[in-house]
């Protein structure tokens, strides 16, 4: 559900994303798309969150 603009069900902490709330560890999207850059994905850092885009 989402509170003064972030969605409390997604807690991120990166806040290199243009979708990151910056004041609190949330995300702003409705969804996200969680996936992998691996083969055979056996570790969290096998996981990506696909929904990311770069602030700069
Ligand atoms: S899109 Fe992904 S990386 Fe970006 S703020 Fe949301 S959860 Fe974090």
């Amino acid at each position: 559900m989402k509170v003064d603009g972030k969605n409390e069900s997604i807690q991120c902490t990166i806040k290199n994303c243009t979708y990151h709330a910056q004041e609190e560890n949330y995300c702003t999207l409705d969804r996200i798309l969680v996936g992998t850059h691996e083969a055979n994905p056996t570790k969290k850092e096998c996981t990506d969150c696909e929904s990311f885009v770069n602030r700069a």
